[in-house]
């Protein structure tokens, strides 16, 4: 069985069932489909659009009330008080660069010579020939240490372990 929604040359709309749609069209071709409202032989099919056809089907689950308590969230997550602090995950192998870099730094310090500010006196003194060659380290500001690096004084930032607290 097949339901057709129908229409007369008169604007009436209903509906009727076939057998088939090849026993509607030959129904229809003999004037035998006639409107229930005016009698009229000259019916057509309506246009069916989805939203219509669909409609019959979806409105129960459309009518379906919505369920808050499976959407309520389980409370609010306690906040955590007092300050922040720098945080830091640090993987095995940032582990064994650390170390690295602390075996290094204290080899630094151990086999230099502390000048202090005077670095970049000294740097330049050694750097032209006016003392001797060594190991030294200490603080440069930043003009100093650009100042240095144009002269072409090479020399390297004493690596800083961010958690040290001596
Ligand atoms: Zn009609």
């Amino acid at each position: 069985m097949i339901r057709y929604t129908l229409v007369c040359n008169k604007r009436h709309e209903f509906e009727s069932w076939f057998q088939s749609s090849a026993a509607y069209d030959k129904q229809a071709k003999r004037g035998l489909v006639t409107c229930p409202v005016c009698g009229s032989a000259k019916v057509e099919k309506a246009i069916m659009t989805p939203r219509l056809a669909r409609a019959d089907s979806s409105a129960p689950e459309a009518q379906e009330p919505a369920a808050p308590s499976a959407a309520a969230s389980p409370g609010p997550m306690p906040a955590v008080p007092g300050p922040a602090t720098p945080v830091a995950m640090i993987s095995p192998q940032e582990q064994e660069f650390r170390k690295k870099l602390k075996e290094l730094r204290d080899h630094l310090v151990r086999n230099a010579e502390n000048v202090g500010p005077r670095f970049p006196e000294e740097a330049r003194k050694m750097h032209y020939g006016e003392t001797e060659h060594r190991s030294i380290f200490g603080i440069a500001s930043p003009d100093d240490a650009q100042a240095l690096s144009e002269e072409g004084i090479e020399f390297s930032p004493l690596p800083i372990l961010p958690d040290e607290r001596n």
